[in-house]
């Protein structure tokens, strides 16, 4: 037996991001060739003649994503199948069939995991997708694993293009460009001020926001809508608005401006947390809006076809050192921000 002569690392202090990199070194690049984008976007994707399947998974456990006995039983399916829904969204493809698997400890009522499965149907009903399978397991913690597929017809996107990855009908984080603008649905921050008002006395308003961390949208039509009008470029709004952003110009190799006046925030989360409303907006996650990135004159263009108000709020420049995300105030100065995103893993 060898003796290891240097303590392992631990998962705890290495993060997701750097866990998944270290993955995706192991398996390799060796990927068949229907795969045209593997580890490091929203989905994977496979090339099904002149058609595209997404393939996107994500896990909720107990006491990390979620506390039971906050989150109504209902809510806790709705929010387990429209993460995965909202990661085919951000690739402006149309979700289709979902396997769930539930770990169950042995306390938990079966009429409670019915409940979940009725937020299933309800999600899925309404934004696209089936739950077809999946498995129940014992577990010493309550997790719910959502794998979903999504579609996206190769003839849906406007425009051509030369063949190469970027040219391809779908959104990609891969897909900015310096004198792009960048765009976002809906508004941010709002279910971050939830999962702080889940520590407080549910009043004035809270609960709005709480339902707005609970019970997402997916925003699965307007993803349609952006890559039929011919954007290339987004991500979904799991980790915080820094964070993504900060995603799309690593895998972009770009630098993004935001203006912070231009950032849409809820009026009802200001008038909560007057002063902490910004760092909310910024960093806290799990709003599940579209950021995207276009030309200014496509995004004016395509705001009738898209199903929630877009709002631009920086623009895409030339990455001069290594990428990254910076910050202008109202009157254009440059702001510091130290605003990282939520990482899983990290503790
Ligand atoms: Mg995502």
């Amino acid at each position: 037996m060898v003796k290891p002569t240097q303590k392992p690392k631990s998962t705890h202090t290495e993060g997701e991001f750097e866990l998944i990199g270290r993955f995706a070194d192991v398996l390799g690049t060796d990927l068949p060739p229907e795969i045209v984008v593997g580890i490091g976007d929203d989905c994977a994707v496979a090339r099904r003649g002149d058609d595209f399947d997404v393939y996107t998974t994500d896990t909720m456990v107990d006491g990390v994503h979620f506390r039971r006995g906050q989150i109504p039983w209902f809510d806790l399916g709705w929010k387990s199948v429209a993460v995965n829904l909202s990661d085919i969204a951000a690739m402006g493809a149309r979700p289709l069939h979902c396997l769930v698997t539930v770990g169950v400890p042995g306390h938990v009522a079966s009429d409670d995991l019915a409940e979940v499965y009725r937020g299933m149907a309800a999600v899925t009903a309404e934004h696209g997708g089936t739950v077809v399978g999946g498995d129940v397991v014992r577990a010493s913690e309550l997790f719910i694993t959502v794998s979903a597929i999504g579609t996206l017809s190769g003839a849906s996107g406007g425009g051509g293009g030369d063949g190469g990855k970027d040219s391809l009908p779908l959104l990609l984080r891969s897909g900015a460009r310096p004198g792009d603008v960048v765009a976002v649905t809906g508004d941010v921050g709002s279910a971050a001020g939830g999962l702080k008002a889940l520590g407080e006395r549910l009043a004035g308003g809270r609960e709005a926001l709480v339902d707005r961390l609970h019970r997402p949208t997916p925003r699965v039509a307007a993803g349609k809508a952006l890559v039929a009008a011919g954007v290339r470029c987004a991500i979904d709004i799991s980790d915080g608005l820094v964070s993504d952003l900060g995603h799309i110009c690593d895998a972009s190799a770009v630098s993004a401006v935001v203006r912070l006046p231009d950032i849409p925030v809820s009026p009802l989360l200001k008038e909560i947390y007057p002063d902490e409303w910004v760092e909310l907006s910024l960093s806290g996650g799990e709003d599940y809006e579209l950021l995207f990135v276009a030309s200014a004159e496509l995004i004016e263009g395509l705001r009738d076809a898209v199903d929630v108000p877009v709002t631009v709020i920086g623009r895409i420049s030339e990455s001069t050192d290594a990428p990254d995300v910076s910050f202008l105030s109202e009157d254009g100065r440059p702001v510091h921000i130290d605003a990282g995103g939520w990482d899983h893993l990290k503790q």
